[in-house]
């Protein structure tokens, strides 16, 4: 099935001509500009006659500024980046009166990325050449990848990173993207600290390579960054060095994390992900560095925007939802589960490892709010669940933490609940009837 035409962004490294990288760092600077004045302007407005500005308003102060001497040099570089800085002002606004976000703020030469947008009427696409306004020459891009057949971009972002490269993310209407056929399969994911994600098939996805060295380059680099003077050449230099090592340990993992949302993508019809608060849980400081590294999020907005290419589901369930505490095999929750205990046998005789667990029960979760809120079972039908992996249902040993069944020493067959494997279990919750009555009370304690 068609899409009819999903906007994509393509990003391209390019290397610019002195003369286009300086009229660039000063149309950057310029689209700084006026962002921060139109702010200033609209706070000013807000404060002392309490009403808003709106973007035509804005506009017209930029028209007022452009021919005053004081910023007369607005006039020398491109005007559509500009008119697009108040656009992003409008927006930033819109989502601070719409609760989504905080005021906006200004933007600093140091913080904030530099960049610049171009619409349509600003640049020229032709044969594979990008020229943007007030520029004589294409942009020298190395196009790592094709555009779409007959994409015609319709906007063009050019900037630069702290490590100083220049980068143009080039927006295409794509009309080539086609749903994947439907499959049967479903998964689970639980982001983790140690590794990046864990399958509720029992596959433990692993953090980027490399991360641990890259991790300690970055340590060395700003030790040496600490113990240069202030304002210096050599402080300069060592910033864009520790800026470097950002970027590239940046670029891995989003490389990384694109193979996993497009695999998992790829392979299921449904993905169930946690709703997580990953601002509350940066608050954590011991956690934070974990959490940035895994860079959930990201990982999330991957696997949305990718399931809507492809005809797939994401599924994120509540995320006070005790998914770590519950048992997949028999539902009883215990009461504690330090973060130290791996694996953890239950009184029912499942032993479980931490994560895997974790999954399988935001798999169930996922699916079980899905048909709630759709009055039917997820499409496809949930008919044969994902085979559980390389996970073992070993036999039962009392772990840390954990109490070991009650009366029950070790090499008896499973009690009760545990005679119906996960796998039925599950599948009982989503549509059954025919299992015990252990088998359909257990869904009631899911739900607290
Ligand atoms: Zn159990």
């Amino acid at each position: 099935m068609g899409l009819g035409g999903v906007k994509r962004a393509f990003k391209f490294r390019f290397y610019p001509t002195l003369d286009q990288a300086e009229q660039l760092s000063r149309t950057f600077g310029c689209v700084r500009l006026v962002y921060n004045k139109a702010l200033e302007e609209r706070t000013r407005v807000y404060a002392t006659e309490s009403r808003s500005m709106t973007y035509g308003q804005s506009s017209a102060a930029l028209t007022a500024w452009k021919r005053s001497d004081e910023f007369g040099f607005l006039n020398e570089v491109s005007s559509v980046p500009l008119q697009q800085s108040l656009r992003h002002l409008q927006s930033a606004y819109s989502a601070f009166f719409a609760k989504r976000s905080k005021h906006p703020t200004f933007k600093s030469k140091r913080k904030s990325r530099a960049s610049a947008e171009y619409t349509r009427s600003a640049f020229t696409y032709r044969d594979g050449h990008l020229t943007l306004a007030k520029q004589a020459g294409p942009l020298d891009i190395r196009w790592s990848r094709p555009l779409p057949e007959r994409a015609e971009p319709s906007t063009v972002t050019v900037s630069r990173d702290a490590a100083g490269r220049w980068h143009v993310s080039v927006l295409v209407e794509d009309t080539t993207l086609r749903h994947l056929p439907v499959v049967d399969q479903v998964v689970g994911l639980d982001v983790g600290i140690t590794t990046l994600a864990t399958l509720s098939t029992g596959e433990k996805i692993d953090n980027p390579r490399h991360e641990r060295a890259d991790r300690r380059k970055l340590a060395k680099a700003q030790r040496v960054l600490a113990r240069k003077g202030k304002a210096t050449n050599n402080r300069a230099k060592a910033r864009v060095k520790v800026a470097r090592v950002h970027a590239r340990i940046a670029d891995r993992r989003c490389d990384h994390l694109h193979k996993l949302s497009t695999r998992l993508v790829r392979e299921n019809q449904a993905v169930v992900i946690e709703d997580l608060n990953v601002r509350a849980m940066m608050g954590n400081r011991r956690l934070a560095r974990a959490i940035g590294d895994v860079a959930w999020s990201e990982l999330r907005s991957m696997l949305e925007y990718k399931a809507v290419w492809y005809g797939r589901t994401v599924v994120a369930v509540n995320r006070w939802f005790p998914s770590s505490k519950l048992c997949s095999a028999c539902g009883q929750r215990v009461e504690s589960l330090p973060l130290h205990v791996r694996e953890w046998t239950c009184p029912c005789g499942a032993v479980h490892d931490r994560d895997v667990n974790a999954a399988r029960n935001i798999l169930a979760a996922g699916l079980a709010e899905r048909r709630n809120a759709c009055g039917g079972p997820v499409r496809p039908e949930p008919r044969q669940w994902q085979r559980h992996g390389p996970v073992k249902q070993e036999p039962r040993t009392a772990r840390f933490g954990i109490p070991a069944p009650p009366g029950g020493g070790g090499g008896q067959p499973f009690n009760a609940p545990c005679m119906i494997p996960p796998t039925i279990w599950r599948d009982s919750r989503m549509k059954i009837a025919t299992t015990g009555s252990t088998a359909r009370d257990a869904p009631a304690s899911m739900s607290e």
